[in-house]
């Protein structure tokens, strides 16, 4: 095989996704033969790092080793079967698995993260339904949010590039003020920005919570608009402002889950209680149960390696659907539901999180990432340089027009696979970077933003 071969055969084929196809005749897709840990190989041998994890996606490095075994393993007993009507190991044991990790349970599964979406606010609004509260038909979202595009999630989502096409499709959902440390104001701090946003979603609650279902947002970063981050405080008081005016609380941790922030969750991050001048501070120990009504995950479930969406939820909600009406009953599907492949994948990705203690590993592989990092954060074109986790951006300053294209193609010509978002540049490395790739990955960084 060719590379030219298979970029013309793909464009002839294909529609790819998230692509103006008339901008691959300028910009042709990358033919990927392989991948090899954080490297994608194309068929001419050429290599390049995947800084962006696939799309998020990827933990643990292309053709992982242990997964792999996992997958085989399991191909020879079952790749698939029906979940209404049957049950089996591999989703057994990871609902009960994610049940421990969140304190949340009776996972219920679909294929990709806007399915998980679709899943909580269904869920939400038919909980509400059960209970004689028919009128909580409404979600209110964080700007700048990011929930998946099918229309359900879309609705939720504040892209306009993704969002204003479809407008005429959606539901009408409300979005408060996002917590947002960039919109600090001279001597605010991150946690004021938190405090300010929370005092906006409690005007809003106050006002119409009667017909409100529940607030979705994506916990710690909002990563699709540009990643966004705050301070962990405010997860705390939306669930405060939730509880205070019975609205249910959806965390989308599809992006940050699974280690992505330093937690395994990013809910875990919040603080225990509020933290108030009277009361020393008390951290640790949250679990996402304390924070979500619901958590939706998928993208790293799986390593990267196959389509999985799970939500998980509070057993006084699921009581809700429990009836001998079947009507009461949350009759949703999704054909793949409970893959047993990529449910085996799940659980050696939790495996691997367990045996190799990947959290410690990660502090230590963040802070040399940071420290790599630092000439880039002190670059003149570089603004709001920001870190949570295994996660890094930051905003170039007077970017050109054609600053995403140009620098992803440049990234590429030095053997790094990048996409920026606007005129931020993020880093999202698999679990498995080394020193000399890190160092590759700041090098040409600050090359670039010398060139622009
Ligand atoms: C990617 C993403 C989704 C949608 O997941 P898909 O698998 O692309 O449908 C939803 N929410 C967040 C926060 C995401 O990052």
């Amino acid at each position: 095989m060719r590379n030219e071969d298979l970029i013309a055969r793909s464009r002839a084929a294909l529609w790819h996704p998230c692509t103006q196809m008339k901008q691959l005749e300028d910009l042709p897709p990358l033919p990927i033969a392989r991948g090899e840990g954080p490297w994608l190989i194309d068929y001419a041998g050429r290599r390049y790092l995947d800084a962006i994890s696939s799309w998020w996606v990827n933990l643990f490095g292309h053709a992982n080793p242990r997964i792999n075994a996992a997958l085989v393993d399991q191909l020879h007993r079952i790749e698939h079967v029906i979940l209404a009507g049957c049950t089996h190991a591999p989703v057994v044991e990871l609902s009960e698995r994610l049940a421990r990790l969140t304190g949340l349970g009776h996972a219920f599964y679909g294929s990709d993260g806007a399915s998980a979406v679709e899943i909580a606010l269904k869920m939400s609004y038919h909980y509400w339904r059960n209970c004689g509260r028919p009128e909580k038909t409404g979600f209110v979202s964080l700007r700048g949010g990011y929930h998946g595009e099918t229309l359900g999630a879309l609705s939720v989502t504040d892209v306009a590039l993704f969002k204003d096409t479809y407008a005429p499709l959606l539901r009408i959902t409300h979005q408060v003020m996002s917590p947002d440390a960039r919109a600090a104001e001279a001597g605010e701090t991150a946690e004021d920005v938190a405090r300010r946003a929370a005092t906006d979603l409690a005007a809003y609650l106050e006002r119409h919570a009667d017909t409100t279902a529940a607030l979705i947002l994506e916990p710690l970063v909002q990563g699709a608009a540009g990643f966004a981050m705050y301070h962990p405080l405010y997860l705390r008081l939306a669930r405060e402002l939730c509880d205070r005016h019975g609205v249910h609380l959806i965390a989308d941790e599809i992006a940050v889950g699974f280690g992505r922030t330093g937690t395994m969750f990013a809910c875990e991050q919040a603080p225990a209680v509020t933290p108030s001048p009277a009361l020393p501070p008390r951290g640790g120990g949250t679990r996402v149960a304390d924070i979500a009504d619901f958590v939706c995950l998928s993208k790293g479930i799986t390593g990267g390696y196959l389509p999985l969406a799970a939500v998980l939820t509070r057993e006084a909600i699921y009581a809700a659907f429990y009836d001998d009406a079947t009507a009461r009953g949350f009759l949703h599907s999704h054909s793949y539901t409970g893959n047993p492949l990529a449910c085996r994948a799940a659980l050696a990705v939790l495996d691997i999180f367990e045996q190799d203690d990947v959290l410690a590993a990660n502090r230590a592989r963040a802070a040399r990432m940071t420290e790599l990092l630092e000439p880039v954060a002190r670059h003149p074109r570089v603004a709001h340089f920001r870190h949570t986790g295994m996660i890094w951006a930051f905003d170039v300053i007077d970017a050109p027009l054609a600053f995403v294209r140009d620098f992803h193609r440049r990234a590429l010509d030095l053997g790094v696979f990048l996409r920026p978002i606007g005129h931020t540049v993020y880093f999202m490395p698999p679990y498995v970077i080394g020193e000399e790739e890190m160092q590759r990955l700041a090098e040409v960084t600050l090359s670039l933003l010398d060139r622009f």
